[in-house]
């Protein structure tokens, strides 16, 4: 597992802040709660990774994580809307949305997912930040385990007809660890480890 190597290298609050942009990251975004620390622990196979607890005001950050020599994964915040106050939301949206737009370093998007209720308005909004510019997409539903087996799969074909052509969707568990190999492939891929 070539992402075992990754580490906390520093949170960004402010795009002046960014690493130089000559490198190769994939951006990995969900909301609050969707298991997105869980999910990226389980990638990189270390538990202590992307906290799995959070305050809102950590929550405002690009939080970067070197895998080598300018390789990056970035944990994008999510947010969880009722308790963050609107000059840190509008903060919060201003550098998602610069990032996006600007950052050439970005190979692809990463959509973390609760299985049982894919594709809310945050994840729709990062799925277009991430084709309007062109990138490769990719979905994970995690709590797979959380489901039978044959929701999980109706829950995958029908995330699957939702989103644009090209976006790739997959079922995922941090806790079976169902579909890790795949996702591990996939950003393995993007940053042409
Ligand atoms: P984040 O806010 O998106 O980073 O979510 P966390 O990773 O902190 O997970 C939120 C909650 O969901 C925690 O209680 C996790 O233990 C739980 N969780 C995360 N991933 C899974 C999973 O794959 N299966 C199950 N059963 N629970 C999970």
């Amino acid at each position: 597992n070539l992402l075992r190597t990754a580490h906390y290298l520093k949170s960004v609050h402010e795009l002046h802040q960014l690493p130089p942009d000559d490198s190769r990251e994939v951006a990995i975004a969900g909301r609050s709660n969707a298991g997105k620390s869980s999910a990226i622990n389980a990638i990189c196979d270390q538990n202590g990774l992307a906290r799995t607890s959070k305050t809102p005001g950590r929550t405002q950050q690009l939080v970067y994580f070197q895998v080598a020599p300018q390789r990056y994964l970035v944990d994008l915040p999510g947010y969880g809307y009722a308790k963050v106050p609107p000059g840190l939301r509008d903060h919060w949206r201003g550098l998602i949305e610069a990032y996006f737009r600007t950052r050439a370093s970005l190979q692809g998007l990463m959509v973390v997912m609760d299985v049982r209720h894919p594709l809310r308005d945050f994840d729709r909004q990062m799925l277009e930040y991430g084709t309007a510019r062109g990138l490769a997409c990719h979905c994970l539903l995690t709590k797979a385990d959380k489901l039978p087996r044959g929701q999980a799969a109706r829950a995958l074909q029908e995330t699957r007809r939702a989103v644009a052509p090209g976006v790739a969707v997959q079922l995922f568990s941090a806790t079976s660890h169902q579909g890790v190999d795949e996702a591990r492939a996939t950003l393995t891929g993007w940053l042409a480890l």
